[in-house]
């Protein structure tokens, strides 16, 4: 049958590149990187081409149909129960041998597949060359040569989809012949299958015959809906025994040295070696790069360089925009007459998403510096240097990919647990990648380490960086003595090669996180900023002619002799202070004030913290309202950090443990709403009051100590 619209997946092992064909196909920008595990859900995307129409589902990577973790139960469930049209098997043509190990399994199970030989440049570059005729031939399944990171080969794959299709899908006889032994047991085991009609139009009889001499626990279960299940299961059963006992090994390792012999035979005549491979480059890195010793040190220093330099190209760029944002205000100010619109227009919009788009150099910055570090292969490395150390803690090596994201985004480092074969693991892992500090809390990080900390606010933040990953280890181990109590899996993972970041890459890398951001400046934090705005603005309040008089003497009692244009200044912003704390926002933070006190919050950072919840720029924009408030009536409007830094109450100590308080409390509305839809409602439940316990008990006993010391 020739069909006209196509279900086509993408699968094959973990790293091989299918998000990059995907991408490559579809013109989708989905995220692509050097280690396994990126993607941990089905993406999809609908193309046409010459009349027809093709639905591509991209797959998380497996080794084969047993699933162990989510991630590839996903791809498992997807392509045995959704049933594909076909399926694109993406191979690492510098690994065949074990990438077609997958693709037996695909053919077995009757789908139709096309195998896309990728990373073909990599395979020529070390001296092999694949003859993708003779390798179709030999195993009766179509191949063709793929780049996927260039985009290379893609027509070619489609049109030996459109020969598949236009044949009428029709499957290859070739099988895997697993000798004699095991060949009769499976005939009986096809036998018997075969009598249940409607169970063999969703199984195929030879795919279940051999996953159930493998012991496939998933096959037993599927297994039960034939009719003569438990017959079939305890033949199986015995067979494998027999299986067991005549070749002196589990009958699975049998199956899968056949396989692997077929394998090599259809290679041997397809692979050919044109130059010894040269001196291996990767290995010497990894001499270096991976030794025992060095490993950590190196990483963090990696991590410490990471940030400097972030710093050192952002500074420039932070100021000018800041600069940009305070000439628009003055411009505004002088240009529009003195209304409520005005103010709403000056000190809530640009007062609040302005301080917060100001930050897009820092955040373009180090986004791309990560990506590049995660394309090179670098991070991989990174996850298994680390995996001693998190082993340390309770934690698997693996968790070190989700906290690595949650530099970013605490939503996709969530998800990316999902790899993580145990539950356990995953939870813990879930549970501490929040305290990671996510690109919303670098704006509140470096606004007060700019403000409070001049001689080198970057060293600051980098200690907040490091403070989160200290945090998050030690709640890592409390956990496993306490709620999750048990081992950390043992940790098994490849590294991927040394490979150069593609451009394209980086930049939809960055590209993805800038806009984010920006958006979110645009909604969420506008959407704030004007709330803010009005609950700083409303209800109007006056000061009555005594205050104002109280004003003036109390300035002219610290300031003798003051001009009578510095005693009015002072006395229109102590007015405007005066009205704001007479706001609803005032009266709310005085409120909520004495639950902030132990840390040393005043009500203006209690409320801050407190509309923080929806979303963490949200501090910074409303910090940037609460400050800015009044500053039209001085000379000049100085930054959001100048504003801050001269408020008496505003300490180093102070913003040290807001920094602190920031990074440790509860993420995001979205970060909760993804845990919630990951662990489900206790453990939301539970990891709110663990950050928020651990986040006010700690910065209380910082605070206290701090002034002790002082
Ligand atoms: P997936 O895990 O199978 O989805 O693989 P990705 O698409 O995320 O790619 C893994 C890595 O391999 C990324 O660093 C890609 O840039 C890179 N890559 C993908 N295809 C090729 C290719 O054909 N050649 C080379 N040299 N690199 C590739
Ligand atoms: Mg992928």
């Amino acid at each position: 049958m020739n069909k006209q619209k196509l279900r086509i997946a993408i699968a094959g092992n973990p790293n091989s590149g299918k998000t990059s064909l995907f991408n490559a196909l579809t013109g989708a920008h989905h995220k692509v990187g050097n280690y396994p595990g990126v993607t941990v859900e089905k993406l999809e995307g609908v193309i046409s081409r010459n009349g027809r129409q093709y639905h591509l589902i991209d797959l998380p990577g497996i080794y084969g149909l047993t699933a162990y973790s989510i991630d590839e139960v996903v791809a498992r469930d997807f392509i045995l129960d959704e049933k594909p049209d076909l399926i694109v098997d993406v191979l690492d043509s510098t690994n065949l041998e074990r990438n077609l190990y997958l693709c037996l399994q695909f053919q077995e199970l009757g789908v139709p597949v096309v195998g896309a030989l990728n990373m073909t440049d990599e395979a020529e570059a070390k001296g092999v060359r694949i003859n993708e005729k003779t390798l179709s031939a030999s195993l009766g399944i179509p191949m063709v040569k793929t780049v996927g990171s260039k985009g290379k080969g893609v027509d070619d794959l489609l049109d030996c989809v459109d020969a598949l299709n236009d044949g009428g899908l029709r499957e290859t006889a070739h099988t895997v012949t697993y000798g004699a032994e095991i060949e009769s047991k499976l005939e009986v085991l096809q036998t018997m299958i075969r009598q249940d009609a409607a169970f063999i139009e969703k199984y195929p009889e030879r795919w279940l015959a051999v996953k159930l001499l493998e012991k496939d626990a998933d096959a037993y279960e599927r297994l039960k809906e034939h009719e003569r299940a438990q017959e079939i299961a305890a033949f199986a059963k015995e067979a494998v025994i027999w299986l067991d006992k005549h070749f002196g090994k589990d009958a699975e390792i049998v199956v899968s040295e056949q396989r692997y012999g077929y394998i090599r035979g259809a290679i041997q005549e397809s692979l050919q070696i044109i130059k010894a491979p040269d001196f291996s480059l990767t290995e010497a890195i990894d001499r270096v790069i991976m030794n025992r010793f060095l490993a950590l040190p190196l990483f963090v220093l990696v991590l410490w360089l990471l940030f400097q330099l972030t710093f050192a190209i952002g500074q420039h760029p932070m100021d000018w925009l800041e600069g940009f944002f305070t000439f628009l205000s003055d411009a505004l100010n002088s240009a529009m007459p003195d209304t409520l619109f005005r103010s709403l227009l000056v000190d809530g919009v640009i007062g609040g998403v302005g301080g917060v788009l100001s930050f897009v150099p820092l955040i373009v910055i180090l986004f791309c510096l990560l990506s590049i570090l995660e394309d090179v292969g670098y991070m991989a490395r990174a996850a298994f240097a680390s995996d001693k150390l998190l082993h340390a803690f309770g934690l698997h090596g693996q968790s070190v990919f989700p906290m690595m994201l949650g530099f970013g985004c605490s939503v996709p480092a969530v998800m990316a647990a999902r790899t993580l074969k145990s539950q356990r693991d995953r939870i813990l892992t879930v549970l501490i990648t929040p305290l990671m500090s996510c690109g919303a809390k670098l704006p509140v990080h470096v606004l007060l380490a700019a403000a409070f900390f001049p001689e080198n606010p970057a060293n600051m933040v980098i200690l907040m960086y490091g403070c989160g990953v200290v945090l998050s280890l030690l709640s890592a181990f409390v956990l496993r003595k306490t709620v999750l109590r048990g081992e950390p899996t043992p940790f098994v993972m490849e590294l991927p090669p040394y490979r150069a970041p593609t451009v394209r890459g980086v930049l939809w890398h960055v590209w993805e996180k800038t806009s984010r951001y920006i958006k979110k400046a645009g909604t969420i934090i506008l959407a704030a900023s004007v709330l803010v705005w009005i609950i700083t603005t409303f209800p109007m309040y006056e000061p009555s002619p005594e205050e104002e008089r109280a004003f003036a003497a109390a300035y002219l009692e610290s300031n003798p002799g003051a001009d009578e244009e510095a005693v009015a200044a002072y006395v229109a912003v102590a007015g405007e202070q005066l009205a704001v704390e007479h706001s609803f926002a005032g009266r709310i933070g005085r409120f909520i004030a004495p639950v902030f006190k132990p840390m040393g919050f005043d009500w203006k950072l209690a409320t801050a913290s407190v509309i923080g919840i929806v979303a963490k720029e949200v501090i910074v924009s409303t910090l940037g309202i609460l400050y800015r408030v009044g500053s039209e009536e001085s000379e000049e409007s100085e930054g959001l950090r100048a504003a801050i830094t001269g408020d008496p109450h505003m300490t180093p100590l102070v913003a040290f443990v807001f920094m602190l308080f920031t990074l440790i409390v509860p993420p995001c509305l979205a970060a909760l709403a993804t845990i919630k839809a990951e662990l489900g409602w206790k453990w939301l439940g539970f990891e709110y009051a663990f950050l928020l316990l651990l986040g006010g008990v700690l910065s209380a006993i910082i605070y206290q100590a701090g002034l002790l010391l002082a």
